[in-house]
Formats: C-alpha cells, structure tokens, sequence
C-alpha cells in the first residue's frame, strides 16, 4: 500500500511543466528539475541552477523574499542573441549593411545591468539609448568604442544636447534623434556655439499603426516624431544652415510589445521609403534606426494576443533586413546599416522576482461550517434544500435560485426578520451549493458563462509579501500579464485554485488575471500551505519594473542578488552581488522625515509615560530601543515561522544608528572578480 507520499500518482512533474508552461514561454530557460524544482537555464545550453538553491542562499544571506533575481548569463546570452540573429540574417539575405543595434537604457537602468550588456556587446558594436539627461548622463560614461552608436531620444533641452556633443568631441557616434521640429533650431545653435557638427536623425511619425497596450507612440497623435511636412521643413533648415552632411538616420518607434509581425513589416517598409526619398535629396544617410516593439512572448502561445508575439527573434531580424533591402533595391539606394532598440525582449527574461506566500484567505473554510440556527427561518431551509436536492434541477437553474435565496436573506436580513445564526447559516448554505456547481462543472465540456465565473468566485487567495506598486506596477496599470509559478512542489497535485494579494492597503493590489494558452485565466492552481515557505516566482519581470515601481504604502526596494553561472561551484552558479532591500529609516526620509527626529519623539513621549509611571524606567529603555532598531529594519513582513527570534531586524549596537544617506548596502565579504572565461 502506498500511503507514505503527499502526492498524488496521478500528478507528475511532466504535468505541472505543461501546466505552468515554462517551455512555452521560457525561451529555453526555464523548467521543471526532477526534483520538482524550478530550474533556470542562463545560456539555454543544458547548464542549469536550481532556483530554490538561489532562494535559500540568499534567505541564509539576510535577505527573504520578496527577492528578485538577477541570470546575468542570461542577459549577456540574450544581446548575443540578438546581434547573432541579425548577422545570421544580413549574411543570408546578402545584405550590405551593418546591424548597430543599441539597448534603450529606460528600459532597466540598473548599473549592473547596463554593465552587463555594455560586456556582452564587445565584438558587435552594440551601443547605448538615452531618452533622458540622466540616461545621458550614463550612457556617456559607460559607452566604449568608436563604432557602435549611442542614439539621443527624447525632449531635450541645451544641455541634453550639450552633453551629447561633448561626445562627438570624444570621438563617439552620438545620433541625435529629432523629435519636435523646435528641436532642430536648438541643436543648430548649440552645435554653433560649441563648435562640434552634430550627427542629426529624423524620427518619422508612421501612418502604420501599432497594436496592443502600447500602441499610442505613433499615428498623428503621437508625442514624439515629425509629420512630412516637418521633414521637408526640417530638411530646409538643415540645408539653410549648411549641416546637410549631418543628417544620418531616419528613426520610428512604434510601440513596445508588437505583436504582430505584420504591424513590424509595414512600418519597416514605410520608414525605408522615408530613409530613401531623403538619401535621393542629397543627404547621406547611412542608418535605418526600427526602434523598439520586439515582443516577448509572455503566455508562450505563439500568437498576436496583447501578452504574446506571433514571430520569433530570428523572423524579426529577417524582416527588417529583407525589407529595407528590398525597398532600398528598388530605389537604388545603398542600404543603410540598421538600428535597433530593443529593450524588452533584451532584459525581461534575466529576472524574476521571488514572493512568498504566508496566507491563504478561504471562503469555504468558514463558510462551510453549517451554523444551525436554533429556530431555522425558511429561507434557511429553501437554502438547505438546494444543497441536499441537487439531481432535481439542472446546474443553471440550481445556481438562479441560490442567488435569488441569499438576496432574500440580506433583504430579510436588513428588515429585521433575520438573525445573525439564521444569516450566517444562509451565506454558509449559498456558498455551499455554489461550491457543489463548481465542482460539477469541472469536467463538464461546455460551461455557461456565469458558472465559469463561479470558480473565480470560489478561488481562494493567497496572500504574498510583496507589493504590486513595487515590483509589478505594468500589472497594475496595464493588466500586463507575466507567468507565474510555484518554485517548488512541482511534483505535488496543485489543487488549490488561487488569486494573489498583495500586502499593501490597497484593493488594487492583487493579481487575479493569469496568463493561458487560450485567453486568460482568473485563478492559478497551486499547492496546498503546508506551515512551510511557500514561494512563487513571477518570471520575465527584467524590463521596466524595475524602475516603474513606487513606495505605495511606503514599501519600496526589495532584495536583490546577481547570480553567474560558474562550473566549479556545487550548484553551478554563484552570488556575485547582492542588494538589501530598503530600510525604513531610508523609506522615511524619501517623504520628508528625519528618522532621527522621529526617534526623539518617541523618546519625550516614553519620558512623559515613565514620569506617570504608565511605563517603568527600564521598560522604557527597550521600548526605546525596540523602536530605533525597528527603523534598520526593511519594510516588507518579517515573516517567521520559527516563533523564535528573527534575524532582522539586527538592532543597532548603539541607539544612534548611522544616518541612513550614508549606509551602503552590505556587500558580502567574498566579492568574487569576474570570471575570466565571460570575456
Ligand atoms: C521605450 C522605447 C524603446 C524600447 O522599446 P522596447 O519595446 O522595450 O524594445 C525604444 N525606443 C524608444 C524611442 C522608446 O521610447
């Protein structure tokens, strides 16, 4: 007999692999170990790390979820990827241009990972996008090389152009983009006045029309880009002003997450024309810039739905290349090399983000204790009939009546003719028979459409310590969809259906659309709690949320750690860096306080307590004490299960802790060069 596994035999690790669909949506990077674990495959070669191994380290480290990790070899493999990808295309088209794509630094500003690709790109002559002073401001500094571009986006004023020209007196390919016809006037006159010619590009506003969430960066309305008539009126000003050898490249950006690959051919082919009717009135030209919109397929189910792309990276770079050559070509116009600025579909696999979940909100839990109401009021008992009767009326019907029932109840209920026993027993009743639907209609094929909602209304929610304001803010604002998953137990029956909250006091914070093969789902089947960590992981979050979050609730920064493939570790990988999430004495100071003058407060309170005597002279010391150390603490929950002491917050030695503006996080004493072989 066996007895001794909490798992079903039914279930497999194969089935929570299909389930979750890592291989649809992992790229190759993701999957299920043997052990029922998450594995993560940095350079999709067979190399593999176990995720829960990360976890634990960095929980022995200090640092608990929520955590994000950082695959730095998957980031490296991606641009690798990307420039590998558009060489293997321009070599089979036989084209005779360059790709010079550059990575949008809005997109994760990170510094280690900017250095991370500004790494990885040696040997492709892949640059740097700024669409700020700030970005600017960086990608000056870490750019190297003559021939790859950084590329200027974005408004800007004298100094943003300013700064870029200090680079063309460094010697750097620095393109500015032209978004406002204005623009151009100020870039006339600062080039002038420092000296420097500017190399100049167009951005084009497209009639091709993006699809999707992010589709509103072109059309007429758009913010950025020049119409036809402020390209001819541009062009005049540049001859007018003799910088007509300046004028480089034509630029479109059509929207982040295109997709549909056909959205991407019509605007590639519409940008060539552009590009070709300029380098036909004289002007060099010499690059095509595409912009963004490379999709990454975030449901894995290879299609034009918002959270998906119907193409691969491969297809991509053989569209752009084919079509402005094919444009070119019919033209007789010398290609130009091509320009890409794919940020997303650089940066969103190498991390995810580690949340645990410490609490699980169920209905049924107390709603299905049946109350017995010492005198029971008919409307208990049309209630209990439904339940007990359920072959005499058809699903549909049986459901109608247990809503008109509990709608009575609250009436009855409002009017005073029902108590409190009867009411509870009512809603417990009413949950009961939806739940017995429910489970109906589980293997039932075609389910109408208010009873499939009855699941979601069943579902039960987890609670997770992490903030969506933080770590998730494209869900919140956008519905963005990211696959999520457990991080272990993957050999165990998920059968728990499950939305997720989030810690904040906020009722948007919770994810309750999850991603599926066919449209959405509105619950994830996990595991039971078992009194254990349980962590999820939220996989592809490496673009934009990083930088999108917010301090909602006063949350902020979570934990951090770098992880690098090394063959001679035992797990195959190590920690290289790591990042403590924010401490409260730093969150405070954000919005104005002093932590300090906080802790004086407290302390003339506490004196005024002692003296009448509500609080003793010693208490009031650990109480003191017990406050200052709570302000180095971090500012998501400390959750522990131990019940003995936690490991943070670590009060401070002395009651004056060091002012938060000049304590570093905490490197770990074994800082490891970087290996060799990476190079
Ligand atoms: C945001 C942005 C990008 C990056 O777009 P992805 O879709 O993330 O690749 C590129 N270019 C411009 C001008 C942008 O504004």
């Amino acid at each position: 007999m066996k007895s001794k596994s909490a798992a079903t035999p039914a279930w497999s690790i194969a089935k929570s692999d299909e389930l979750y669909g890592f291989k649809r949506w992992g790229a190759g990077h993701f999957g299920v170990g043997e052990d029922g674990t998450v594995t993560v495959q940095p350079l999709a070669d067979g190399r593999s790390i176990r995720v829960m191994d990360v976890v634990d380290e960095a929980v022995a480290m200090g640092l608990k979820a929520p955590l994000v990790i950082r695959f730095q070899d998957l980031l490296r493999h991606r641009v690798e990827q990307l420039n590998g990808l558009f060489a293997q295309a321009i070599k089979e088209e036989g084209y005779k241009g360059a790709y010079r794509g550059v990575f949008p630094i809005k997109v994760n500003q990170l510094r280690e990972v900017v250095e991370e690709i500004v790494s990885a790109s040696k040997g492709f002559n892949y640059g740097l996008e700024a669409g700020s002073k700030p970005e600017l401001m960086i990608a000056m500094a870490m750019h190297e090389g003559a021939s790859s571009l950084i590329i200027c986006n974005g408004y800007k004023d004298h100094d943003f152009i300013r700064i870029a020209l200090l680079g063309r007196k460094l010697g750097k390919k620095v393109i500015i983009v032209v978004e406002q016809l204005a623009e151009l006037d100020d870039i006339i006159r600062v080039s002038e006045e420092v000296g420097v010619k500017p190399l100049i590009g167009f951005r084009a506003k497209l009639q091709t029309r993006g699809e999707g969430k992010w589709s509103s960066s072109t059309g007429d309305n758009a913010k950025f880009g020049l119409n036809t008539a402020e390209i001819l009126f541009a062009c005049e000003k540049l001859r007018a002003a003799k910088l007509t050898a300046s004028l480089k490249l034509v630029h479109f950006h059509i929207g982040s997450q295109v997709p549909n690959i056909l959205t991407i051919k019509n605007a590639v082919i519409e940008a060539s024309r552009f590009y070709c009717q300029l380098a036909k009135m004289g002007f060099p030209m010499g690059y095509l810039d595409v912009g963004g919109g490379l999709g990454i397929d975030y449901d894995g189910s290879r299609t034009n739905y918002e959270s998906s792309m119907n193409y691969s990276m491969a297809e991509y770079a053989r569209d752009v290349v084919a079509n402005v050559r094919d444009i070119c070509d019919a033209m007789h116009v010398p290609v130009p090399d091509l320009v890409s600025e794919s940020g997303r579909a650089i940066v969103a696999p190498h991390a995810m983000l580690v949340v645990e979940v410490f609490e699980r909100i169920n209905k049924r839990e107390t709603l299905g204790v049946q109350h017995q109401p010492k005198v029971k009021h008919k409307v208990v008992d049309d209630l209990e009939f439904l339940l007990k009767n359920k072959a005499k009326l058809g699903k549909l019907e049986r459901f109608h009546d247990a809503v008109q029932k509990k709608e009575e109840a609250f009436s009855l209920f409002n009017l005073g003719y029902l108590d409190l026993e009867n009411r509870a027993a009512a809603e417990s009743l009413y949950w009961q028979v939806c739940e017995q639907i429910a489970q109906e209609t589980r293997d039932a094929g075609y389910v109408p459409e208010e009873l499939r909602e009855l699941n979601k209304l069943l579902a039960d929610q987890y609670v997770c310590n992490f903030s969506v304001f933080q770590s998730l803010l494209d869900h919140w604002a956008l519905k963005q969809l990211f696959p999520i998953a457990p991080l272990h137990r993957l050999e165990e029956e998920p059968g728990v259906n499950a939305t997720l909250v989030d810690i904040t006091c906020d009722s948007d914070g919770k994810i309750g659309t999850f991603i599926d093969l066919q449209d959405t789902k509105d619950y994830l089947q996990l595991h039971p709690l078992n009194g254990k960590p349980y962590y999820l992981g939220i996989f592809l979050t490496g673009a934009y949320q990083d930088i999108m979050g917010d301090l909602h609730n006063l949350f902020g920064r979570v934990n951090e750690v770098h992880v690098f493939l090394e063959d001679d570790e035992p797990n195959g990988y190590y920690i290289e860096d790591t990042l403590a999430g924010i401490r409260m004495n730093e969150v405070i100071e954000t919005v104005q306080y002093q932590w300090e003058e906080l802790c004086r407060r407290i302390k003339t309170q506490i004196d005024a307590a002692t003296k009448k005597d509500l609080v003793k002279p010693r208490e009031g010391v650990r109480l003191l004490e017990f406050y200052e150390g709570q302000m180095l603490a971090k500012t998501y929950l400390n959750i522990d299960r131990s019940a003995t002491s936690a490991e943070e917050p670590r009060a401070p030695k002395t009651p004056r802790a060091p002012r938060a503006a000049t304590a570093k996080p905490a490197k770990p004493a074994t800082r490891r060069p970087r290996a060799a072989a990476k190079a």
